[in-house]
C-alpha cells in the first residue's frame, strides 16, 4: 500500500491529536474524528506535512455515525490501512455513588466505540487482506482503580477483545494491539487534585508524568513494518508505575 491512510478517534486534543500529528510527520494519510466539529477542523488544519489530513465530526458510540464516519475516511483517503481507537472518556465515581448513566457513557464511549469501528473496518481490511487495529486502553484496566470502576472495566473489555480480534483477524494480515499508558499529561489527567497527582508521581520509577509523545510512538511502532509479527498484545507505556 502507499500512502498508508489511518483513522484516529478522539483526535481533536490530547493522546489523539499527538498521535495524529507524529503519524504525519511519518508520511501516514489521516482521518481525524472527534464528536466536536470545530475541534477536529482546527485539529486537522494544525498538522504539517505533505500528507491528506480529513477532519470527521461523528460520535464513537453510534453505529450509524461510526458507519458514516468510515465511508466518509475512505471516499476522502482509498484503502484504510490503520485505525487507532483513542477517543475515550471518564465519569469517576466510588460505586456506591455512581450514577448508572455514568457507568453506561463510559462504557458505550471506550469499549463500545472501539468496537464499532473495529466491526466497520474489518471488512474493508479484509479485503485487502493488511491491517492494522491499534487500541488505547489504560493501565487502569490492568490494575483498576478506586473510583474508576466503569473506566477500569472498559478498557478491560478493551484488552481482551484486542485479543479476541487478533485471533479472529490474524488470517487476513490484519494485527490487532492495545496500548495502556499510565498517568500521561493531558487535559483528561490536568484536573485531578494536586496531592493525588503527587502521590501517582511518587510510584512512577521514570520520576515524570509520560507524555502524549511517549503513547504516540509506540502506537507508530505498532502501524511499522517493524510489528508486523506483533499482534493480540498490550503494550505499557506508563514509567514503570504499575508492572
Ligand atoms: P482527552 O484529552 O479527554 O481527549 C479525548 C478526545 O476524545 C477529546 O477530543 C474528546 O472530545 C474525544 N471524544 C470523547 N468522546 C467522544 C465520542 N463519543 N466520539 C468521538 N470523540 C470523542 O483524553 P486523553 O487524555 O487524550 O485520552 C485519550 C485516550 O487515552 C483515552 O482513551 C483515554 O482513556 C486514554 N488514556 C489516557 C490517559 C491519561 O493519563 N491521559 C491514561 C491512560 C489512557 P471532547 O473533548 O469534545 O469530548
Amino acid at each position: 500500500m502507499s500512502n498508508k491512510a489511518v483513522i484516529v478517534t478522539g483526535a481533536g486534543r490530547g493522546i489523539g491529536l499527538a498521535i495524529a500529528k507524529s503519524l504525519a510527520s511519518r508520511g501516514y494519510d489521516l482521518a481525524l474524528v472527534d464528536i466536536a466539529e470545530d475541534t477536529v477542523r482546527e485539529a486537522a488544519a494544525s498538522i504539517k506535512g505533505d500528507g491528506k489530513y480529513v477532519p470527521i465530526a461523528g460520535n464513537v458510540a453510534d453505529w450509524d455515525s461510526v458507519q458514516t464516519m468510515v465511508n466518509e475516511a475512505s471516499e476522502a483517503l482509498g484503502p484504510i490501512y490503520g485505525v487507532v481507537n483513542n477517543a475515550g472518556i471518564t465519569r469517576d465515581g466510588l460505586v456506591l455513588r455512581m450514577k448508572p448513566e455514568a457507568w453506561q457513557q463510559v462504557l458505550d464511549v471506550n469499549l463500545t466505540g472501539t468496537f464499532y469501528f473495529t466491526k466497520a473496518v474489518s471488512p474493508l481490511m479484509m479485503r485487502q487482506k493488511i491491517g492494522r487495529i491499534v487500541n488505547i486502553a489504560s493501565v487502569i484496566g490492568l490494575a483498576g482503580n478506586a473510583g474508576q470502576a466503569n473506566y477500569a472495566a472498559s478498557k478491560a473489555g478493551v484488552i481482551a477483545m484486542t485479543k479476541s480480534v487478533a485471533k479472529e483477524l490474524g488470517g487476513r494480515a490484519i494485527t490487532c494491539n492495545a496500548i495502556a499508558p499510565g498517568f500521561i499529561a493531558t487535559d483528561m489527567t490536568h484536573d485531578l487534585p494536586e496531592q493525588v497527582k503527587a502521590d501517582m508521581l511518587k510510584s512512577i520509577p521514570l520520576k515524570r508524568l509520560g507524555s502524549a509523545e511517549d503513547v504516540a510512538a509506540a502506537v507508530a511502532f505498532l502501524l511499522s513494518e517493524d510489528a508486523a509479527y506483533i499482534t493480540g498484545q498490550t503494550i505499557v507505556v506508563d514509567g514503570g508505575m504499575v508492572t
